[in-house]
């Protein structure tokens, strides 16, 4: 056979794709806690639009960097409610989250440059980065830092092929959430290294108490790229759109690279984007409360159970303590908390080393199953 790239070969797989897999072997039910994926179905308009762009033949190509409209209508959200200014020409439409960051990853590094990712971090972070044969170096968040990053850390983490670094707030799979002071530092950073900061903000209309606060307000240089995503604000997970804003010098090649990568992204998807941005916001605001009630239940239940845990401020997970109850790796611990108490978790060790001992618990999921799901971990901590 003829070979296949060493990115290929060196990207991992995912850890919560090996629970997963486990899950669907089982014949009895399942408490799924493992997935960050709303239950909520998009909000009528959303759909209606949708239906409607296929009736009406929007089933062509549109321009690689997304329907002017949709740029347009992103350009207003992003000083609205991001609080920086970019014009149209800047914010590419993408297949979703992902495909923002592997298009940004894409412009700013060359095979064999070092990213800085945050560990624990999505995964997709370093599986983006080997792909293109870029090489992440991971940065830590433990209890140590606050779970934040800390300058000395980083400034010890550069070397000549430093290129990027990647910052994602509100964290998945932490729950944190960076203020403006810790994003300003971070800019500063950047500007230090001459480094591009990639910002993921998929969850940015997803804080509970905290503000949401995009990096790219301080930046002078043109340095910063933001990746932002229809998925979780809107539950519109498989329609994929995301999108990038890029520096004016980077917005042509941007543009530029998506033929190569997508073409154009699919248009129906992108008016039902449009509808989304322009329609009434109610649901997007049900959806944030239903997730801030959800926390607030888990909270009470995991202190009841004396669980340790980090109180999210954004996103919708919650990253729990088992350093005490798992014996041994927690990736095993999962797979035997999910053949014994038929609960799912995401092992902590899928978004990095940093997460050896805590798991990820999804509050996206339905409220009844998160507490039993978090009942049953305790039971299997009271088994031992
Ligand atoms: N970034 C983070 C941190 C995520 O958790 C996700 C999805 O889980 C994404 C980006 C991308 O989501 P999508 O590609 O569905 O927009």
């Amino acid at each position: 056979m003829a070979t296949l790239t060493a990115g290929v070969a060196q990207m991992p797989r995912s850890g919560i794709r090996r629970i997963m897999d486990a899950a669907w072997q089982l014949s009895e039910p399942v408490i799924g806690l493992h997935v960050g994926e709303p239950s909520f179905a998009p909000a009528p308009h959303i759909i209606e639009a949708a239906q409607r762009s296929y009736a009406e033949g929007a089933t062509h190509y549109v321009p690689n960097a997304g329907i002017p409209e949709l740029r347009e209508a992103l350009s207003e959200k992003i000083l609205a409610r991001n609080g920086f200014p970019v014009e149209p020409r800047q914010v590419i439409v993408s297949a979703g989250g992902v495909q923002a960051l592997h298009l940004a990853m894409s412009l700013g590094l060359s095979a064999g440059d070092e990213v800085l990712i945050p560990d624990p971090g999505w995964p997709n972070f370093a599986m983006i980065a080997r792909l293109i044969q870029a090489v992440p170096i991971g940065y830590p968040l433990n209890a140590e830092n606050g779970f934040q990053p800390r300058i000395d850390e980083l400034e010890s983490l550069i070397t000549d092929r430093t290129r990027m670094i990647l910052v994602n707030t509100p964290s998945n799979p932490l729950g944190t959430v960076m203020d403006a002071s810790l994003l300003e530092t971070l800019v500063r950073f950047a500007d230090r290294h001459d480094l591009w900061l990639l910002s993921d903000e998929c969850y940015d209309a997803l804080t509970f108490e905290a503000e949401h606060v995009s990096p790219a307000r301080f930046d002078r240089e043109g340095r910063v790229m933001t990746a932002f995503s229809f998925s979780k604000t809107y539950a519109m997970t498989g329609l994929r759109v995301g999108y990038l804003t890029v520096p004016i010098p980077a917005a042509r090649d941007a543009a530029k690279l998506q033929e190569a990568l997508v073409s154009c992204v699919n248009a129906p998807a992108q008016l039902a984007a449009l509808a989304a941005l322009r329609g009434p916001q109610e649901h997007v605001r049900q959806m944030a409360a239903f997730y801030r009630d959800s926390r607030d239940a888990a909270m009470s239940l995991l202190t009841e159970l004396r669980m340790p845990h980090i109180v999210p401020e954004g996103a919708f997970y919650v990253w729990v303590d088992l350093r005490q109850t798992a014996d041994g790796p927690i990736a095993d611990w999962a797979l035997r908390l999910l053949a014994e108490q038929r609960v799912a978790i995401a092992p902590g060790t899928a978004f990095g080393s940093g997460g050896e001992g805590w798991a990820r618990l999804s509050l996206a999921a339905d409220r009844g199953d998160l507490l039993e799901g978090i009942r049953r971990i305790a039971d299997m901590k009271n088994a031992r």
